[in-house]
């Protein structure tokens, strides 16, 4: 199997730095499924290709020992398309072989990594469930030219008529990062099959890898059901988490400005935060969470308290977590404080086994940006399964909005709110809670209290009866 990138960029064989691998050289690495070569058939300054070609072999894909080709059928051992054909085997090569240039980095030409160059994709034999019409369907909104051959199922015998294997040339002016992107996850897609087994993890890898386009293709649907082998709830968690953050994403660039706007007169950002911080260290806790931790203010708060071992955030907005990630300044931390903190994608609406065992999770904000339906969801997934001993919890409290001169009567402060609460609604919610799942709640006003109507921003403190 042959995967061949060219580009006519000028020099062209900065490629060469893109991928991390020397046009004069030719690199091996053993996978566990074969083995993987990279070489330069062509390397001028004018026009400048690199080679990934792909040996797997068919008797280590036998023998592995949960080779599901080898369980599910035997006749796979002597007629699998696997070793010739462009499917998960190469997404695997690829990240594998061109990790750094996958996740866009390139320490020599940092520049180029952002830089859109004129790129061509030659796929030796591309297996295409759908025809050229998905392939076209896939390739095309992402803003590339395709060329497609479609080979006959056998030269000797015309009449058997034409197979699914294609030969395909793509072409597009991209960034090297998202042509890599694009195949690793389309080429399965295409084929409509998978060498490993399908879980939970490959939700987060397509939502990751499809980051900056899935939400806008016009195939996700296929896109999300195909890579996850049609697992009916896999796929529905993907399109659904993929909704929720393309919905946030538009809303909250513009509308995250209008929320400030609103409450930042009263700089009621900052005094929550600090509010937040102390009451965390009053708890006594060393190992904390926050749950919807948006762009990471919070985070570089109880970064700077020592009492904090470990802190974790976590968003289910990618974008969220890449600007927190640059606030952070996390690549440049000093060793001893990257591994204080760390963050990663999840929703609220999941049960998430990553989120047990800590002693606080704070939650900033975030419920009234919940459908009030899933609300019962959330309180399982953090009061019963994640169970903190202590869970800081704020939201507004609607009955101060009166009071935000520049927020039309009637309004929510935030165009994403689902809802906001008046301080009744709030504490019998948290009753019911404390009743539900075994936990003592205690309220605080957080901003200028004003006659009548209370405080901008209401907070509940839960903590545990029982020790876990
Ligand atoms: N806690 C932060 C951000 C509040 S804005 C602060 O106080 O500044 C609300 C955040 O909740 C957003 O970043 C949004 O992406 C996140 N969010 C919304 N729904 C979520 C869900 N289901 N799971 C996890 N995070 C969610």
């Amino acid at each position: 199997m042959l995967l061949k990138i060219s580009t006519t960029y000028s020099p062209a064989t900065d490629l060469g730095y893109l991928l991390h691998k020397h046009p004069a050289r030719i690199q091996s690495f053993e996978l566990a499924f074969g083995q993987a070569h990279v070489f330069y058939p062509d390397a001028r300054p004018e026009k400048c290709t690199a080679a990934l070609l792909l040996d797997v072999d068919p008797v280590a894909l036998v023998r592995r020992p949960h080779g599901r080709f080898a369980e599910n059928f035997a006749l796979a051992q002597y007629v699998s398309d696997r070793p010739y054909v462009a499917s998960s085997f190469l997404s695997v090569a690829i990240a594998r072989v061109f990790s750094s240039a996958l996740s866009g980095k390139c320490k020599e030409r940092p520049q180029l990594v952002d830089t859109p160059i004129p790129l061509k994709a030659e796929l030796s034999i591309l297996p295409c469930r759908g025809g050229e019409k998905l392939l076209r369907q896939l390739f095309e909104p992402l803003g590339y030219t395709v060329t497609a051959e479609q080979q006959v199922l056998n030269p000797h015998f015309p009449d058997w008529g034409q197979s699914r294997y294609f030969s395909v040339a793509l072409e597009n002016t991209c960034r090297l990062s998202d042509l890599l992107t694009h195949l690793y996850i389309l080429m399965p897609v295409l084929d409509d099959e998978k060498h490993y087994w399908v879980g939970e993890a490959e939700i987060e890898k397509l939502l990751k890898r499809g980051e900056d386009w899935l939400a806008d293709h016009p195939e996700q649907e296929a896109i999300a059901r195909r890579y996850l082998k049609h697992q009916r709830h896999l796929t529905h968690e993907a399109l659904a988490q993929l909704r929720e953050e393309d919905a946030q994403e538009n809303d909250e660039a513009t509308q995250a400005e209008k929320e400030t706007e609103v409450e930042g007169q009263i700089g009621l950002n900052n005094i929550r935060l600090t509010t937040v911080t102390e009451t965390l260290k009053q708890a006594g806790a060393k190992r904390v969470l926050d749950l919807g931790c948006g762009e990471g203010k919070l985070l570089r708060q109880l970064l700077a308290e020592k009492q904090f071992e470990e802190i974790v955030g976590m968003d289910v907005s990618h974008r969220a977590l890449k600007i927190a990630q640059e606030r952070l300044h996390y690549d440049r931390l000093p060793e001893k404080q990257k591994k204080r903190i760390r963050l990663f994608q999840g929703s609220l609406g999941y049960r998430d086994k990553r989120l047990t065992g800590y002693d606080a999770a704070a939650v900033v904000e975030v419920i009234e940006h919940l459908e009030l339906p899933r609300l019962a969801a959330f309180e399982r997934i953090l009061f019963e399964f994640a169970g903190p001993k202590t869970v800081v919890l704020t939201t507004p409290n609607i009955e101060y909005n009166v009071q935000f001169e520049n927020l039309k009567a009637g309004n929510f402060r935030h165009k994403d709110h689902r809802f906001e609460w008046t301080r009744d609604e709030f504490q019998s919610w948290a009753a019911g809670i404390t009743k539900r799942f075994g936990y003592t709640v205690v309220f605080h006003p957080i901003g200028p209290e004003a006659e009548n109507v209370g405080s901008p921003t209401q907070m509940a403190i839960f903590t545990r009866k029982i020790d876990k």
